[in-house]
């Protein structure tokens, strides 16, 4: 058996939520390192920019040695080619995740049979946790406290106070 000591765990991170960081953590009990890639998508509209995004992971894993963390743009498995890695990792959590996920696991294994997509399922406090949510709840004003790591909640309050 060939070692997968290295995964990449791809997404777009705005923002990073405890539920990434659950999937992390637990990422870190199978493989020996994980890249976090931050997809930088001009066409896609974000509320932080790719390079705030790595800088706020990078404070929330407070810099582990096991973890880098980097932004990437283009197609995905030439990334992990690029990385040398043969593993991406993904989370999923309810139902709703499935279709997507095995389309884009597919559509990847298409692509490049070598690269296996590893699904780790939500840890199950953050079961229906996600980044639209909670910018969306953030923009009008309720707390995501609890749901984001606490740099996370300090860069979303700055950003919504400037704006509103
Ligand atoms: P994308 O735009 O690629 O869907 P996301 O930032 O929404 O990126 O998510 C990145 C990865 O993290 C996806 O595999 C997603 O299923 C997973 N993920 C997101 N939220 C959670 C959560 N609450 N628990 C576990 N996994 C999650």
């Amino acid at each position: 058996m060939t070692e997968t000591p290295l995964a990449i765990y791809p997404g777009s991170f705005d923002p990073f939520t405890l539920g990434h960081l659950d999937l992390v953590s637990r990422g870190l009990a199978v493989f020996d390192r994980l890249v976090v890639a931050v997809v930088n998508n001009p066409q896609k509209t974000s509320l932080f920019t790719a390079e705030e995004r790595v800088e706020m992971i990078r404070e929330t894993l407070d810099f582990n040695p096991r973890v880098e963390v980097e932004a990437f743009d283009g197609l995905l498995i030439q990334y992990v080619r690029s990385k040398g890695a043969k593993v991406i990792l993904r989370g999923l959590r309810a139902v709703s995740d499935f279709e997507y996920e095995f389309q884009m696991a597919q559509m990847n294994r298409h692509l490049e049979p070598g690269i296996e997509t590893f699904f780790m399922m939500t840890g199950q406090n953050f079961f229906y946790l996600n980044s639209r949510l909670v910018k969306e709840v953030a923009r009008l004003g309720g707390s995501v406290q609890g749901l984001v790591p606490d740099n996370v909640l300090l860069r979303l309050n700055t950003k919504f106070s400037r704006q509103g």
